[in-house]
């Protein structure tokens, strides 16, 4: 499942193509993915044009100069598939549609956008760019993890007397947007922080570092995903999962990374979901 810093990939990807531009013509192939598209969504696009793209959490947003907004979210296997222009030192002439390409944007500069998801669990929806923030999908969203409103006082503050593990609390998304399963894992690993422990009894200084080092694990990610996108652009234009190297997420048995420590990189299931992490690095009692 795509995670924050792979949306981020797809979102930069699709700037130089969709950001400024035209839809010339939109081709909506079958009603529905995970929910029923909005209605008239094909003639809400066409003619557009798209004055922004941006993201909340694991949702990609253009803002159309409509006064509406087109929601993306990827779900489980969503792909975005462009052609039709010169991507790197490529060209990709027009593809016809592929099997799972659901909704395709002609525009007008050229390019062929194909929204491709296998499993439909992925969504796309259109909506007054004023009531973006009302939205139910996004009016639950906690702060962005790279937002100043994102601090250290501000997530000690929402931890404090919390009975859940640690784990729960950081995927929960009303505390911050955008984290999940594989990169909580690498944030706890980092903070020598055991998946297990009460959000409620990690000291201040444990706390305090959790901001920093969130911001750089999703930081580190986006810049593999940069680079892996120019590799993607060479081959075929498909925008949506990477490979990046992880230090415990599906590593276990694996020998522990940190230097000089010989513990062997464990799993357990906490909430029907894997957490990898070192017994040594984060121990369990304090
Ligand atoms: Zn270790």
């Amino acid at each position: 499942m795509p995670e924050l810093p792979e949306v981020e990939t797809v979102r930069r990807g699709l700037l130089p193509v969709m950001e400024g531009q035209v839809i010339a013509a939109a081709d909506v192939r079958r009603p529905d993915l995970r929910w029923p598209f909005p209605p008239d969504m094909a003639q809400r696009l066409t003619g557009k044009r798209v004055l922004s793209l941006r993201r909340r959490s694991k949702y990609i947003l253009a803002d159309l100069d409509s006064a509406e907004t087109l929601l993306i979210h990827l779900g489980m296997s969503g792909r975005m598939l462009i052609s039709g222009v010169m991507i790197g030192d490529y060209e990709h002439a027009r593809a016809l549609p592929e099997k799972h390409d659901h909704v395709v944007l002609d525009m007008a500069g050229g390019a062929r956008i194909a929204f491709n998801d296998a499993r439909r669990f992925g969504a796309m929806d259109l909506m007054a760019t004023d009531a973006v923030d009302q939205n139910p999908l996004i009016a639950v969203l906690g702060p962005e993890p790279f937002g100043n409103d994102f601090s250290p006082a501000y997530l000690a503050a929402r931890l404090a007397g919390r009975k859940t593990p640690i784990k729960s609390a950081l995927l929960d998304q009303h505390i911050v947007a955008g984290l999940g399963n594989i990169y909580v894992c690498e944030v706890l690993f980092r903070a020598g922080i055991h998946p297990a422990r009460l959000a409620g009894d990690l000291t201040a200084p444990e706390a305090d570092r959790l901001v920093p080092l969130i911001r750089d694990v999703l930081d580190e990610a986006i810049r593999a995903g940069g680079s892996s996108l120019r590799d993607y652009q060479k081959t075929d234009g498909t925008l949506g999962y990477f490979q990046h190297a992880f230090q415990v997420y599906g590593r276990e048995g694996q020998p522990c990374s940190t230097p000089g420590c010989v513990g062997t990189v464990a799993r357990i299931v906490q909430a029907g979901r894997s957490s990898f992490f070192c017994p040594l690095c984060q121990a369990i009692h304090r």
